[in-house]
């Protein structure tokens, strides 16, 4: 139970149209992870009833939305895309303030997406079934997709606008309804894209949002008899909670959980490039993307000026508070994400990695009282090093060199995980042979393993998914059902 600042707003749960108070009239603070002391608003601490009347809400919408054209619906998403646009800055302010990532970063991801609305607000209008020759030379046989019904949402903090809306959009505009439940830590984030749909005028009922603890309200979403259909994004052990709760009860499911991503640096890789890659897909965003690079696999005879050129760079970052412009990389999320990392650190110390850089807390005294950790890189890391195994989320950095290209790859793929991938070469048998025998879902050449397009199919191998993918075109293929029609007169 969180006692009130009254000068800072409170967020209801949005259902069927309205704001309202969850019935225990609890509420959480949202905090500035930048600054502890900071609280960003108020979210409303469900209980089951509140998520039974927004799975009641959203299922009495879908008779009629799933009867409106296609085109329609997408015209809905287009007028949420203008409206976010015109809010765009309120909204990466939200982000900057709930989860940390810097401003540019934030802003950058609310642009994004407004693409993709507008991109599934196209979807509307193409085709979604073939026409297929029967043996029945007078009968006409073709597939039609339906919608499944209440779609529940259950998303990370990491990216607060775009996971929502890349599961969302598509599940609206193909005549599904939604319940959503963000994660705690952006709530406030959440409430203000479902205050743009609002705006746009979307029918009561259609997107309904219901925040809570995941053990609660998210547990009851995977639970619920009137979900037909769950997406998730987030840890592997919740993912694989929820997987058997949708399995038990006949539910669709698809989740997208963690990484463990690799770089490759091949000898003949450009070194500029490939350390600047390396920066970007390992720290950005405090290294808190499911495609971050956490492991960097460099070929032995260019190890060691890559490495000086790695920590050269790496000693300019500015960590600091989102909101200011000169700082490059945000704090963790959370205390909880902090003392994570900052665990894994001591952890891999302790199995005999070196530590390179980083490492700590900022130690300055004119830092803001928030919970940043240092850009940290170990060297001699092994494979059976927690580390070098499991998915840290933060900024930390695992050098592993490596004999040839062939022992590379093998250390590659020596993961449980399987999201994505990257390598530098200028070689094209390496690339190829790196195309062909990677185990990830995004392969990347010359480019950081952490780049998503919202109109190419995401998701990850081994571990990283439950095999589905989503965002482009697949997304069509979760979020619908087929329907095989024979037609004789
Ligand atoms: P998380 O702890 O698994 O939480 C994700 C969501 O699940 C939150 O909304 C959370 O609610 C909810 N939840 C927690 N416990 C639950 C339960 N028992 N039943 C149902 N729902 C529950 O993950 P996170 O820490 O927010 O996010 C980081 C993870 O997400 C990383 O592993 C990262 O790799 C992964 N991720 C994957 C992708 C991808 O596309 N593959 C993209 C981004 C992030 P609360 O917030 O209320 O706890
Ligand atoms: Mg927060």
């Amino acid at each position: 139970m969180t006692v009130k600042n009254d000068s800072l707003k409170t967020y209801m749960n949005y259902i069927n149209g309205k704001w309202i108070p969850s019935r225990t009239g609890e509420i959480e603070a949202s905090i500035n992870p930048a600054n502890r002391n900071e609280v960003v608003g108020y979210i409303q601490d469900s209980v089951l009833p509140d998520l039974d009347e927004a799975v009641k809400a959203a299922a009495d919408a879908q008779v009629k939305w799933k009867r409106l054209a296609g085109s329609v619906r997408g015209d809905f998403l287009y007028k949420a895309a203008a409206v976010l646009e015109k809010r765009l800055e309120e909204v990466a302010t939200a982000m900057t303030k709930e989860m940390g990532k810097t401003f540019a970063e934030a802003k950058g991801e609310t642009a994004r997406g407004v693409a993709i609305l507008r991109y599934y607000a196209g979807e509307g209008m193409r085709s979604g079934g073939d026409v297929i020759p029967s043996t029945d030379s007078e009968a006409l046989m073709f597939t039609t997709r339906v919608p499944l019904g209440v779609v529940g949402i259950i998303t990370p903090w990491n990216f607060p606008v775009a996971i929502p809306l890349w599961k969302m959009a598509p599940a609206i505009v193909y005549g599904n309804t939604v319940v959503i439940k963000p994660a705690s830590e952006t709530g406030v984030t959440c409430a203000k894209l479902m205050e743009c749909f609002e705006e746009a005028g979307l029918p009561p009922g259609v997107v309904n949002m219901v925040t809570g603890s995941g053990s609660v309200i998210g547990k009851g979403i995977a639970e619920h008899p009137g979900i037909q259909a769950l997406s998730f994004t987030g840890s592997n052990a919740v993912g694989k909670s929820i997987g058997l709760a949708a399995f038990a009860r006949g539910a669709k499911y698809q989740l997208e959980m963690g990484g463990k991503n690799p770089v490759v640096i091949a000898a003949d890789a450009d070194l500029n490039l490939a350390v600047e890659a390396t920066i970007s897909g390992g720290l950005r965003s405090t290294g808190q993307k499911c495609t971050a690079t956490s492991r960097v696999i460099v070929h032995k005879d260019i190890y060691e000026p890559f490495k000086q050129l790695l920590l050269d760079r790496i000693a300019q970052i500015k960590v600091g508070d989102g909101m200011q412009e000169d700082v490059w990389m945000g704090p963790c999320a959370s205390e909880r994400q902090q003392n994570t990392v900052l665990a894994y650190i001591s952890k891999g110390i302790e199995e005999g990695a070196r530590l390179l850089c980083g490492g700590n807390h900022p130690q300055r005294s004119d830092y803001p009282d928030g919970y940043f950790v240092e850009p940290t890189v170990f060297e001699n890391v092994t494979a059976d090093m927690a580390i070098a195994r499991e998915e840290i989320f933060g900024p930390v950095l695992a050098l592993i060199k490596a004999e040839s290209i062939e022992q590379a790859l093998q250390l590659a793929n020596d993961t449980e995980f399987g999201l994505s991938a990257s390598i530098f070469t200028t070689n094209i048998g390496a690339m190829l042979k790196f195309i062909q025998e990677m185990d990830a879902g995004l392969v990347r050449i010359n480019s950081e393993s952490a780049g998503v397009e919202l109109q190419a199919p995401f998701g990850g191998m081994k571990q990283s998914s439950s095999h589905s993918r989503e965002q482009g075109r697949a997304a069509i293929e979760f979020f619908t059902s087929i329907k095989t029609v024979f037609v004789k007169s």
